[in-house]
């Protein structure tokens, strides 16, 4: 059956309207499903919530037009419960699915389970996310599109071949999970006689967190920055490249802090890396948004690292800098309405802080528990994405994003200050979190300089002391 176009009575297009695709059904939570549900209302598209049972007085849940529950609290029987999800869509009359990021965004058999039930699944192909959710094939797949990747074994290795690399191509190297994400299963080696423990702790972590224990082997850069070029593609030959986000600040392979555009990054550089981002999702033919991750070190050099195959948390500051709304972008192309007319001119400096449930004084611990009060900062060029209220209750089941405060100013300096302002501005009363931290590291003289790297934190991070607002 053909999507169909109606224009509203305001005259307005409104995309993906028709029986196929009204209403979507997000099969997410937090801030993710809020995200996508207030895109979904500025195009007149209904919206179905799921939600588990900790979930049940979440923002997501009152701002859906439906919402239906799939489980318990765990993930695994609910957020992750395939079935679940499809069921509720089908049962609701829903003719799409948007996954958000997270949960089920990058499992190939939750997009194939989409198509098998009429559902259109707003994202790539099953076979796109499966190439690129495996490592090493997505690194083989980038090298032969002509993609720089950083060096690596070609498959996964034991110990012994782990060593062998390591002693090739010299230390330090990174064991990784090829099943990975999100960090885990990743261990930095520093010599030769830490790598049969660092080998057993990564498998260990992969299998615990992929069933899956495979590991390769990369060579370490560590005087590297994070760079990272969004894309969106119609999967027909168009592909939009919108720039590149900067996403050093790290603590654990988990990104604090993202700006667009990277300080690091020339003119000369940008052009280059959008080139190779756009060469390598035409070779790949691939279809809707994602990220294609690079490590930059000194002397304008690049090296693909993975492939998102979704939206990331990140994605605000490219809107921002851009006008583009990628979450528009991405119906439009479901609907098939290929790539935006207007894909934006590039302005000013965009920030985004992670504002989490966690507490810097004992060691970045998560810290469920009820917000008293809840004030985001408000003001020109502030934008706050956040699932939280008053009396929210944080769950202990998942992540601890609370919220992301995004300013957008002129140049990096007025964002750094604009920056700084919102969350001063910010109130989040009852659960300790990392506002103060972000805080001091916005004012960071090395920050400030805009000259770091992804070891930023693990070299400053100790000087960076603040308590932890609660
Ligand atoms: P995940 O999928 O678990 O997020 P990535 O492969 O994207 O893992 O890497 C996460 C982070 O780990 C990167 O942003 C970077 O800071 C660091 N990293 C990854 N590969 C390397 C490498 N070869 N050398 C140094 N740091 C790396």
């Amino acid at each position: 059956m053909p999507l169909r176009r109606e224009r509203a009575r305001d005259g307005r297009l409104a995309w993906c309207r028709g029986e196929m695709f009204d209403p979507v059904l997000i099969a997410n939570r937090g801030e993710v499903a809020v995200r996508v549900i207030r895109a979904c209302r500025e195009l007149g598209i209904g919206t179905v919530a799921v939600y588990s049972t900790a979930d049940a007085d979440s923002e997501h849940v009152r701002m859906a037009d439906l919402a239906v529950c799939i489980g318990p609290p765990q993930p695994a029987e609910s957020y992750l419960n395939i079935a679940s999800v499809i069921a509720a869509a089908t049962t609701t009359g829903c003719g799409a699915v948007h996954p958000g990021w997270g949960f089920l965004a990058e499992h190939a058999s939750f997009a194939r389970a989409c198509e098998d039930n009429g559902l259109v699944f707003i994202g790539p192909t099953p076979e796109a996310i499966e190439v690129m959710g495996d490592k090493i094939r997505a690194r083989s797949v980038m090298s032969a599109a002509g993609v720089p990747v950083v060096p690596g074994s070609p498959g996964p290795v034991d110990l012994s071949a782990a060593a062998a690399f390591a002693e090739e191509v010299g230390y330090p190297v990174l064991l990784k999970a090829t099943a990975g994400g999100g960090g885990r299963g990743m261990r930095l080696v520093e010599d030769a006689s830490t790598l049969a423990d660092a080998y057993t702790v990564a498998a260990g972590e992969a299998e615990a967190a992929f069933s899956s224990a495979d590991l390769y082997i990369e060579k370490a850069l560590l005087k590297a920055r994070h760079v990272e070029v969004q894309v969106v593609c119609d999967g027909a030959g168009a592909v939009a490249t919108f720039g590149e986000r900067d996403c050093s600040v790290q603590r654990r392979h988990q990104k604090l802090i993202e700006e667009a555009p990277s300080p690091g990054v020339s003119a000369a550089m940008r052009a280059s890396l959008e080139e190779t981002a756009r060469g390598a999702c035409l070779e790949i033919g691939y279809r809707g948004a994602g990220t294609l991750e690079f490590l930059a070190v000194p002397g304008d050099a690049f090296f693909f690292i993975e492939m998102n195959t979704r939206l990331q948390v990140e994605h605000p500051v490219t809107e921002l800098i851009t006008g583009v709304d990628l979450v528009h972008a991405q119906l439009a192309i479901a609907a098939g309405e290929g790539l935006p007319a207007e894909l934006g001119s590039r302005r000013g400096h965009a920030l985004e802080v992670r504002i989490n449930a966690e507490d810097p004084a004992r060691n970045f611990m998560p810290t469920p528990g009820t917000i008293e009060r809840f004030r985001p900062p408000l003001g020109p060029g502030v934008r706050v994405d956040t699932h939280i209220v008053d009396g929210y209750v944080v769950p202990p089941f998942y992540d601890s994003l609370l919220a992301k405060v995004i300013v957008h100013a002129a140049d990096r300096q007025r964002a750094l200050e604009r920056a700084v302002r919102a969350l001063n501005e910010l109130e989040i009363v009852g659960v300790p979190t990392t506002r103060e931290f972000a805080i001091e590291v916005l004012q960071h003289p090395q920050f400030a300089s805009g000259n770091y790297t992804t070891q930023f934190l693990e070299l400053h991070g100790p000087e960076l002391v603040a308590p932890s607002s609660a």
